[in-house]
């Protein structure tokens, strides 16, 4: 079984206890599956080995539970809440605009159970008629409606990537192919792709085609040529493979890669001067070719910068381009710390020196970790106490590390009214303050706004963290007048975070973009609640680079001393 699947069956018990007006156990729910989900091992080899509490926010209950649903396919404690609600509640409220009160009220009112029924309510204008929805709510359904449909088929980027990586590394290791890279959205950084699509050149296509179709965790193949193979993997995911000739390797890795929005421009471009742009290459009138073994080559014929596939999104990148004026993007490589991490202080798994070893072994220099404060009982987090001797715990592995300096901070709860749990004098011994939402998710916009926008205006506050509470294919962003938000955390030099954890990617690219035009820095923080985490570093650089952000606008190409320099109250 699928770790997305599990994920969905807690999702579910979260929403359905939610909506008892249960405390607490929603969210415990919720987080267990946020980890399920995001987690790269298969949760039954984690169940077979005993190892599923290793899971941040996995406790005994929660992992008998995953048990259950691995042996058995369910969960009987599902089953029963879902008595009260026989309907597709998870299915309804990936849907903006459907919340699990309105799933609610629309089964009651209406008898819709699934996103079929969603869709046929909204389209014979049923759903304007129930009191507190009207005819705006329903709008937002019908467009929420195609997203969602969308959403379903695709993954999370955090896992498509590395599965993209091991099936070129292993076709590369058949000795089949000479090159092979992959294309499409994934190539692009989307936070969710839907086929993964691979391009390689070989000079044995029929070999490299079976090669392909043997890989391990391929269930079916659905084709299998010389030039194009198409298999689904086991955890559902379609996989095509194109074998091109090299002279035409370039135009397809562009065609490929997208978007088409991005491509039919450079095709009108092509046009215009009488040429012709496809997968096999940039063609004069006379049919000679012009590029297409180097994709740069065909950027530099039709006069343009070449543009990063990050950016091929059709948002202006081609006008841009044409003036030699794109932004030279963070890179990867630039990246010197990692200002948001966990460690088993409160709900991660690792103590600070594991971290410091990993974030180490990642050519990192910094890390800041940031536990969070304690508010609940869902959530195992640090006292006032534990942070003060967590302190000591720092200065004490600085002295011992040797070119690697751990930045003592803190993720502190902005609770309802925008003030913080943690007391000042504690956040004033900390060097990295993170505040963030982590409670009360439906306010009205107006409360939401004044909340974000008195955490960012507090003076101890650096960052504001995983900024809109997105969840990808989850939750929506909250309801806030982000325009002020942004501008307020400008004004006041609080950074908003790029939070690379998989299914947040939170600011998202197009709101990155926003902030970096009014002057907002960024600081990317993989929220790692295990050493592993640290590699969701690279998925917060591509969401940066989507949305057209350069080193100087991210804190963490910053050495450490200038990054607490840079902090709004200074060194
Ligand atoms: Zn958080
Ligand atoms: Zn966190």
């Amino acid at each position: 079984m699928k770790n997305r699947q599990v994920a969905k069956i807690l999702y579910e018990v979260a929403d359905l206890l939610e909506l008892q007006g249960v405390q607490f156990k929603p969210r415990a729910y919720r987080r267990a599956a946020q980890a399920v989900e995001s987690c790269p091992t298969p949760v039954e080899e984690l169940a077979r080995e005993g190892r599923l509490s290793e899971l941040p926010g996995v406790g005994k209950s929660i992992a008998e539970k995953i048990e259950e649903i691995v042996a058995t396919g369910q969960l009987k404690y599902h089953q029963e809440l879902k008595k009260a609600l026989p309907i597709d509640l998870h299915a309804l409220t990936q849907v903006e605009g459907v919340g699990p009160k309105t799933a609610k009220l629309l089964y009651e009112e209406l008898g819709v159970r699934t996103l079929a029924d969603l869709e046929e309510a909204a389209r014979q204008g049923k759903i304007r008629e129930i009191k507190g929805l009207g005819p705006k709510v329903e709008e937002k359904i019908l467009r929420g409606l195609e997203e969602a449909r969308r959403a379903q088929r695709r993954e999370l980027l955090g896992y498509a990537l590395p599965l993209a990586r091991d099936l070129c590394r292993k076709l590369l290791g058949s000795g089949t192919v000479k090159r092979v890279e992959p294309a499409g959205s994934l190539r692009r950084g989307k936070e969710t792709v839907g086929d993964l699509d691979l391009l390689a050149v070989s000079d044995r296509p029929e070999q490299a085609a079976q090669a392909f179709t043997s890989l391990p965790g391929v269930e079916e193949v659905l084709a299998q040529g010389p030039k194009k193979s198409s298999v689904r993997l086991s955890g559902g995911f379609q996989v095509d493979l194109r074998i091109v000739p090299p002279e035409s390797f370039g135009a397809a890795l562009q065609y490929f890669t997208g978007s088409k929005a991005h491509n039919i421009r450079l095709r009108e471009r092509a046009v215009a001067r009488g040429w012709k742009l496809n997968e096999y290459g940039l063609f004069d009138e006379a049919g000679n070719r012009l590029a297409g073994e180097k994709e740069e080559d065909i950027y530099r014929a039709l006069d343009l910068q070449f543009i990063p596939p990050e950016l091929r999104e059709d948002q202006g990148e081609i006008q841009v381009a044409e003036r030699g004026q794109l932004p030279r993007l963070v890179t990867a490589e630039e990246i010197r710390g990692d200002l948001h991490v966990h460690t088993n202080w409160s709900d991660g798994r690792g103590d600070v020196g594991e971290l410091a070893e990993a974030a180490r072994a990642r050519g990192l220099t910094y890390i800041a970790v940031t536990d969070h404060y304690k508010f609940s009982q869902a959530i195992r987090g640090v006292t006032a106490d534990d942070l003060l001797r967590q302190l000591d715990e720092i200065a004490r592995l600085n002295e011992e590390l040797k070119g690697f300096r751990v930045l003592s901070g803190v993720e502190a709860n902005i609770q309802r009214d925008g003030s913080l749990d943690v007391p000042a004098e504690l956040l004033r011994r900390v060097e990295v303050v993170i505040a963030a939402v982590h409670s009360h998710f439906r306010l009205s916009k107006r409360q939401m706004t004044e909340r974000l926008v008195r955490a960012v205006e507090h003076e101890l506050v650096d960052i504001l963290g995983h900024p809109t509470g997105r969840l990808i294919g989850e939750r929506p962003p909250y309801e806030a007048d982000w325009q002020e938000v942004l501008h307020r955390a400008a004004k006041s030099g609080t950074a908003l975070e790029v939070n690379a954890n998989p299914q947040r990617l939170d600011l998202a690219a197009p709101m990155i973009r926003e902030a970096l035009e009014v002057g907002v820095r960024l600081a990317i923080g993989t929220d790692a609640h295990a050493p592993e985490h640290l590699d969701f570093l690279e998925l917060g650089v591509l969401t940066c680079r989507r949305g057209w952000a350069e080193s100087g606008q991210v804190l963490n190409c910053l050495s450490w001393e200038e990054f607490l320099a840079a902090r709004k109250r200074g060194a």
